[in-house]
């Protein structure tokens, strides 16, 4: 996936879509996709917050702040190439597809939480009904029908970006040859594969 942080207006669309779509329980704090909003003050301070994941959209900003600039991240799990997740999983019930989504198994997962603890990027929370755990699967139910995943279709300004790598006639492709990509957390080798085009480089 990649997200167009230039387009991002922290509608937080994408986040009621999601869990709409993945019956992600109703209980507020846990999310397959939030939106964080970053400030950055002219003393240099950044002040980073997610109210309730970004679903209910964010206030105006107030003068309180001697604003320097601010924006939106939308988060999600990585589907990352090297993902840690998949290597503490002592069941196997965590693991990448061969078209490079990560997935649990809920029927062979345990609830040790020990992917949820291993994930640097806080994707994953233990579902409080099934006692799996759980996290963003690229609304994979959907990629299977030729659809696609919930968030990007709901997005009302195309902020999010979907495709296979490496597809000619992909988006995905169209995106990451023609804008400068970053990722998050470059440095722990995870290989994430969502990308970030415009991002600031105080979001980690
Ligand atoms: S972002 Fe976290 S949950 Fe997703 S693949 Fe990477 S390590 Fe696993
Ligand atoms: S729906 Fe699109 S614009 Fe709205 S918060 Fe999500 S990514 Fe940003």
């Amino acid at each position: 996936m990649g997200i167009l942080v230039n387009k991002c207006i922290g509608c937080g669309r994408c986040v009621s879509g999601c869990k709409k779509e993945n019956s992600v329980p109703k209980d507020p704090f846990f999310f397959r996709t939030w939106v964080e909003r970053y400030i950055i003050t002219t003393d240099g301070s950044v002040i980073v917050y997610s109210p309730n994941g970004g679903i209910d959209g964010f206030d105006e900003l107030t003068e309180k702040y001697s604003l320097l600039r601010s924006f939106f991240i939308p988060k999600l799990c990585n589907h990352c190439s090297n993902p840690p997740c998949v290597q503490v999983c002592p069941v196997g019930a965590t693991f990448s597809t061969k078209d490079g989504v990560v997935l649990v198994d809920k029927d062979y997962c345990i609830g040790c939480r020990y992917c949820i603890q291993a994930c640097p990027y806080g994707a994953r929370f233990l579902n409080p009904e099934t006692k799996t755990a759980d996290k963003c699967t690229f609304c994979y139910h959907r990629l299977a029908k030729g659809m696609l995943p919930a968030c990007v279709e709901v997005c009302p300004t195309k902020a999010r970006v979907f495709g296979q790598i490496g597809l000619r006639s992909s988006p995905l492709t169209r995106f990451l040859r023609f804008n400068a990509i970053q990722v998050l957390k470059p440095d722990l080798n995870t290989g994430p594969r969502v990308f970030y085009a415009n991002l600031d480089g105080v979001v980690n």
